[in-house]
């Protein structure tokens, strides 16, 4: 991992004279020292009103793992269906009366819409769906072989938890002996999704026709045991409470100890249009910066937090990358799931190379394009972004 800045320790502590109040003076103490923080700090950081202590501290261990680079891919997703027999309060996806019309893609959809964006060196293609019981087992492993056989070099992310737990009733074989053949048949890495918070009351609440905690977790082990990476999600803003999240961070923190294998979480922000929780408020951009800052102070054994441009927007997304974000995701192409008109095939949401470069290199960050392991992506000579522009500190550090 890059460690471009190197951190004054004597600098940290003035700064932090100024910005940390007294009663968050001990966890920036442990910040310091590099200290595993307990539940009860994860806490007192969404209690306090003071989210400028929270983003600074944050902002520290973001730049002790990342220096000043900001990541980004070229990525497409596929949301293959929008049936679905789970029937989540907080989903706008899935089709239903009133809501979008079902659709499902053939073989010969998913090659046009790779075709369509062939002039474009994506190296990442992120597959969801709903779960519809009528596709066979067949139907997943041939999403799998279309997507290589059109783009042999991509990296696919496919199937988040109850996906698979779906195609495996499907395939009637264990966990781990249809993972292996999911892999053979393309897939290099799992998506977060599929809990939204583990929280057995939220479940209940929420979403009780899909895996509860213990067999979330039991996936995401198998996914371990047989080599795949997984990335992590967490969906605020709608039922949860502070406590619950600050438990689902600790929850998959130690999941995370036991396996390693997870590379990011992505705190996700709840857009409650066209779900059966509309009548909440929004998510508002200082309950997403909270929610990445919180991210990266408690989650310590994870090398990435993701500021999803789509859910945050991008703006909150270029002051998330002094919140404790280092990455914005990606140029997305399509995207299904929170869009509100549920019109099948006009879901563009792009923002090309060129647009996520500035909005980093304008949020005072270094570009770097990655791959889905965050292998750095060489760039041709006119592509290169001018990652040796001035660094621009933002406002609160000078
Ligand atoms: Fe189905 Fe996923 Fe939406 Fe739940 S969140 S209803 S599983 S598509």
């Amino acid at each position: 991992m890059g460690n471009g800045i190197v951190q004054d320790e004597s600098r940290l502590r003035k700064r932090a004279e100024r910005i940390v109040g007294a009663e968050l003076m001990d966890i920036f103490e442990k910040i310091l020292a590099q200290e595993r923080l307990s539940f009860e700090d994860g806490v007192r950081l969404y209690r306090t009103p003071d989210l400028t202590a929270v983003g600074f501290m944050a902002n520290i261990v973001r730049e002790r793992l990342h220096g000043n680079r900001a990541y980004y891919i070229r990525n497409q997703h596929i949301n293959y269906t929008n049936i679905c027999n789970k029937f989540c309060k907080f989903c706008s996806f899935y089709a239903k009366k009133g809501g979008p019309a079902p659709y499902e893609m053939s073989m010969d959809e998913v090659r046009r819409r790779l075709r369509a964006h062939l002039d474009v060196p994506i190296t990442e293609v992120h597959m969801v769906g709903g779960i519809d019981p009528r596709l066979p087992y067949q139907y997943y492993l041939d999403l799998l072989r279309t997507v290589k056989e059109v783009r042999p070099d991509v990296h696919i992310k496919a199937f988040t938890a109850v996906e698979l737990a779906e195609i495996q009733r499907q395939a009637k074989k264990p966990m781990e002996e249809v993972l292996r053949e999911l892999m053979a048949a393309g897939l290099d890495s799992l998506p977060g999704g599929g809990i939204e918070i583990l929280s057995e009351r939220v479940h209940q609440e929420l979403f009780d026709r899909k895996l509860d905690g213990e067999e979330w977790m039991n996936v995401a082990r198998a996914a371990a045991r047989v080599g795949l990476t997984q990335y992590a999600t967490m969906l605020y803003g709608h039922i949860e409470t502070l406590e619950e999240r600050v438990e689902h961070f600790v929850k998959i923190r130690a999941l995370q100890d036991e396996t390693g294998h997870f590379v990011t979480m992505t705190p996700l922000s709840f857009h409650p249009e066209g779900t059966e929780l509309e009548h909440l408020p929004h998510p508002t951009g200082y309950d997403d910066l909270r929610n990445i800052a919180v991210a990266r102070l408690m989650l310590d054994n994870f090398p990435h937090i993701k500021s999803f441009w789509i859910m945050n927007t991008p703006q909150v997304t270029q002051t998330a990358l002094w919140y404790g974000a280092d990455d914005v995701d990606g140029t997305i192409h399509e995207y299904e799931i929170t869009y509100k008109d549920g019109e099948f095939g006009n879901k563009r949401q792009v923002l090309t190379r060129r647009q996520l470069v500035r909005l980093i290199e304008e949020a005072g960050r270094i570009p770097v394009e990655r791959d889905s392991l965050y292998r750095e992506v060489p760039s041709s000579p006119e592509d290169t972004p001018r990652s040796e522009r001035t660094f621009i500190p933002v406002p609160m550090l000078s």
